[in-house]
């Protein structure tokens, strides 16, 4: 529908459609459409009146509840930007994304407000209380629909890269990344993700990261129902999805492993889900297995980053075979989106080479904010250069090895880390495995892994080895093994080897990334 080609119009139609259908549902609390629409139309007035124009920044910090989602829609309909801040960071990041982004105002929970008090600089401008000031703050304000300007092109959301790479970068969204992919789907009557009314969509991905906002907004512009938890907890969303007939989820791989390891679950708690949309870091092919075997629904993979808009290619329910070729698949580009893969030069390879995975959607990101340098090497003639490495095979799959910076160099030879902590984790004395590159002397690198027994039988370094031979080539084997308790992750699921790699490399005057 033409008004849902951005996020200003949503709540107005669903609330002209299906005024009293829950448009969120957290804690036990529900927000109708109804509601939403009114409650966002206050705060884009309120935005107003508290002296913001269209483009200004915004930002909040909280965990998720329906108030960010009232925010979220209250921004579009204002024309300010949206800065949603991940809650973990400690003082000097989240001052560092206030700063970068010009934030003039900023809505905060009180949990948060010691983080704020603790920046080493001072917060913005206006800084609005989420608590119970929150409703007298926005109740004076009229409930109608403000005047809509917004067309797809313009910017509605500024994300920070979670900086697993590098210091966190703005990256700059409009309405058009929410609701290219759902457009090009729709053109070819493609169900790889669908969004059916009706539906109750759990958003597994905190609301701050582009696959959680994305997941959202999309159930959001569908009309279903989206069930928001204050952060992710794996019995939680059992429960929530057991109880509440949960029909869709969008998940990581580490909360996938989450759920299926919680004590006491069961297939029968999942019997409601229809399907499982999953995606941010690579799946190793055992999870992927244990969780088709353990839910009883569709899955559909999805790859991305936030400069592509979120998922840039799927791999669509049909080419989930336990034990099929396409199990490892990234997936294939969405009808519209193109993939390519270069190598350093800039040449493109034949299908099959490994090299830079490159993608030219028309989801993708308007700019890094206030970064043209950076904006210029990322996206380079409508392409995104994803920094990950890959191949295209001759179907128009693509496989994702892994990011090019995190390649282990044994030899003078590519080792991807996701290769091998896939290969580890079909032993079944394994629950986890992160590998890293330590220096050696002789080969440059070697391979160290780390590695969470599985509590029923954990293995020997000497097991491990021997599983890993016939499967690996052998400068890929890793030279050590180390047992440890949990890998660390960031909440978008994805492994900090920083934490795991720096260690190896203090004294090291080849000191990587
Ligand atoms: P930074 O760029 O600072 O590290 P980030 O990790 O938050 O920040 P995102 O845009 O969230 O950046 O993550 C994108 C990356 O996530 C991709 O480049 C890729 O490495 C990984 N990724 C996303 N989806 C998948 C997937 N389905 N399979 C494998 N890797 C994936």
């Amino acid at each position: 529908h033409p008004e849902l080609r951005t996020l200003v119009r949503t709540t107005g139609f669903h609330a002209r459609h299906r005024p009293t259908t829950p448009a969120i549902l957290c804690e036990g609390r529900t927000l109708t459409y109804g509601q939403l629409h009114r409650e966002s139309n206050r705060i884009a007035h309120a935005l107003r009146a508290a002296g913001l124009t269209p483009g200004d920044r915004v930002a909040y910090l909280g965990k998720e509840s329906e108030h960010y989602y009232e925010i979220l829609f209250g921004c579009a309909k204002s024309g300010t930007v949206l800065v949603p801040v991940n809650w973990r960071l400690a003082a000097p990041e989240v001052s560092h994304i206030l700063q970068d982004s010009g934030t003039r105002l900023l809505f905060l929970e009180d949990e948060f407000a010691t983080v704020v008090d603790k920046m080493p600089t001072a917060p913005p401008e206006t800084v609005v209380a989420l608590g119970e000031h929150f409703a007298a703050w926005r109740a004076p304000h009229p409930d109608t629909e403000p005047p809509d300007t917004a067309t797809p092109d313009t910017p509605v959301a500024q994300l920070y890269t979670s900086g697993t790479t590098g210091l966190p970068k703005g990256v700059v969204l409009a309405h058009r990344s929410f609701f290219a992919i759902r457009d090009a789907l729709a053109s070819e009557g493609l169900d790889w993700i669908d969004w059916r009314a009706g539906d109750i969509a759990l958003i597994g991905i905190p609301g701050f990261h582009v696959g959680g906002l994305w997941w959202a907004a999309q159930n959001l512009n569908a009309g279903t129902t989206i069930v928001a938890m204050r952060a992710f907890a794996a019995r939680q969303a059992v429960d929530l999805i057991r109880d509440l007939g949960i029909t869709t989820a969008c998940v990581v791989p580490a909360m996938l492993r989450m759920m299926l390891t919680e004590p006491g679950i069961r297939a029968e708690d999942f019997t409601t889900l229809r399907k499982t949309v999953y995606g941010g870091s690579p799946i190793s092919e055992a999870l992927l297995e244990e969780s088709l075997a353990v839910l009883d629904c569709e899955f559909a993979q999805i790859y991305g980053l936030t400069e592509t808009g979120n998922t840039a290619v799927c791999l669509p329910p049909a080419a989930h075979v336990p034990g099929g070729s396409l199990m490892q698949a990234a997936g294939r580009p969405y009808p519209g989106v193109r993939g390519k893969v270069i190598d350093g030069e800039g040449r493109e390879l034949p299908p099959g080479a490994v090299g830079e995975v490159c993608l030219s959607t028309p989801a993708h990101m308007v700019e890094y904010w206030r970064l043209p340098e950076k904006t210029a090497e990322t996206l380079v003639d409508g392409w995104i250069h994803t920094g990950d490495a890959g191949f295209i095979d001759e179907d128009g799959y693509l496989f994702i090895r892994d990011r090019i910076k995190d390649a282990i160099l044994v030899a003078g030879e590519n080792v991807y880390p996701a290769e091998i902590e896939n290969a580890l984790e079909a032993h079944p004395g394994v629950a986890e495995a992160v590998v890293v590159g330590a220096p050696d002397e002789r080969w440059g690198e070697y391979v160290h892994a780390f590695v969470v027994p599985a509590p029923t039988k954990p293995p020997s370094p000497r097991d491990l080895h021997t599983f890993l031979v016939p499967r690996l080539a052998s400068f890929k084997l890793p030279a050590r093994y180390e047992f440890i308790d949990v890998v660390p992750r960031n909440p978008s699921g994805k492994i900090l080897r920083r934490e795991l790699r720096d260690r190896f490399w203090r004294d090291s005057a080849r000191k990587v990334n």
